[in-house]
């Protein structure tokens, strides 16, 4: 967990204008910067950013947010990552509260969670033969994507809804499976792509890595820091 007083601090370090910038070419109107917005289709700007209130706002498509909430929906990264983010540019540690006994107490859940996710992304698989082909011409037989649990995140926005019907869960977003955008709209973290398990040492599911079939960004994306899951440590 990120302390809230951190987040604040972090935002009064950084200037919206600077990180908006690294994006999207922005323009001197006045008081406020304007530019062609990054997230809708424009041929005349809409999109402005305010210095003074620190935060952008698109009169065409609604987009509105802060530096932290700019660089989640521009990435479409989640909120942890968008603060690391902002505090390596920003050269500030992200301090972690220490993690309480019944937070710990928690994680069983969640490896059940990350399992129910496994059993659906191996039974999608099957069922999606340009998935099963595209692992056919990378030399991999049906053998080895049993072996290693392979399997395939569906195209689609709320796929991991046909499992977990409370799509709501909060054990969900703390998995890093599903994302909540600032708007609070949720969607599945791992699309159209071919799903690779993280296994610990008792061969728990603690992440994943996807990788996309055809085109698109990123290429590999791989689970988020969660509870059950860091990267410093586990890979
Ligand atoms: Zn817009």
């Amino acid at each position: 967990m990120i302390p809230e007083s951190f987040v604040q601090e972090l935002l009064a370090r950084i200037d919206i204008v600077d990180v908006v910038e690294r994006y999207v070419p922005l323009r001197k109107a006045g008081a406020n910067y304007s530019a062609c917005c990054p997230f809708h289709s424009e041929k005349t700007p809409s999109f402005t950013v305010s210095p003074s209130k620190q935060f952008y706002h698109c009169f065409g498509c609604g987009a509105h947010g802060s530096a932290i909430g700019f660089l989640m929906q521009h990435a479409g990264i989640g909120f942890i990552e968008a603060i690391e983010e902002l505090a390596s540019s920003a050269g500030l540690q992200v301090p972690h509260e220490e993690r309480n006994r019944a937070e710990r107490a928690k994680k069983a859940p969640l490896t059940e969670v990350m399992a129910r996710a496994m059993h659906f992304y191996r039974e999608q698989l099957k069922a999606t033969p340009k998935a099963v082909d595209y692992l056919k011409n990378r030399g991999l037989t049906g053998e080895i994507a049993a072996k290693f649990a392979l399997g395939y995140a569906p195209d689609g926005w709320q796929g991991l809804q046909q499992v977990f019907p409370d799509y709501n869960d909060p054990a969900l977003v703390e998995c890093g499976l599903v994302i909540v955008n600032e708007q609070g709209r949720r969607y599945d973290r791992f699309r159209d792509r071919v799903m690779f398990p993280i296994l610990d040492q008792r061969g728990n599911v603690i992440g994943f890595g996807g990788r996309v079939i055809g085109q698109g960004e990123p290429k590999y994306l791989n689970s988020p820091e969660t509870p059950l899951f860091e990267k410093g440590r586990d890979l």
